[in-house]
């Protein structure tokens, strides 16, 4: 980060802080040599996450599916956009944070399961009956006994 003013290279961070959900970072800037204070806005580089679906496909990871299949499970339930846009920027977090850059589109299942799982119980059965197909309703309902446990 060059100095806008004299163009000295080093600069030291007086505050910085993230914005746009994470994004990008906004940071105050010093001047190590004539002292002059600027902003700069800098992007947070990730590197795309892929997705393995269940036939082989690869695909870009895509946080609106996610919502999207998060506010399906929600109908009618009392649950807020606000929690469910948290919800996915933690799973999104945990995949960035992860090592692998491809990941199995059902471990992002499983994880979309643990969230809504906290967040509200019917939202959570709904959402597992449709990703895990229950072959029969004996599966299903051992599911919900794990669940009244
Ligand atoms: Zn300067």
């Amino acid at each position: 980060m060059h100095c806008i003013k004299c163009g000295y290279e080093e600069s030291k961070v007086i505050d910085s802080r993230s914005i746009e959900e994470g994004n990008s970072i906004r940071r105050r800037r010093e001047c190590l040599k004539c002292k002059n204070r600027f902003t700069t806005y800098e992007k947070i580089e990730y590197t795309p996450i892929i997705i393995i679906k269940k036939n082989g496909v690869r695909q870009q990871f895509n946080r609106d599916k996610i919502i999207n299949g998060m506010l399906r499970a929600c109908e009618k339930r009392p649950v807020s956009l606000e929690q469910i846009e948290k919800a996915t920027n933690e799973i999104e977090m945990e995949l960035n944070n992860s090592l692998d850059k491809e990941i199995y589109a059902s471990k992002i299942g499983d994880l979309v399961i643990q969230k809504l799982k906290e967040i509200d119980e019917i939202a959570y059965v709904r959402f597992a009956s449709v990703y895990r197909q229950f072959k029969d309703i004996s599966e299903f309902k051992d599911e919900l006994n794990k669940l009244l446990e």
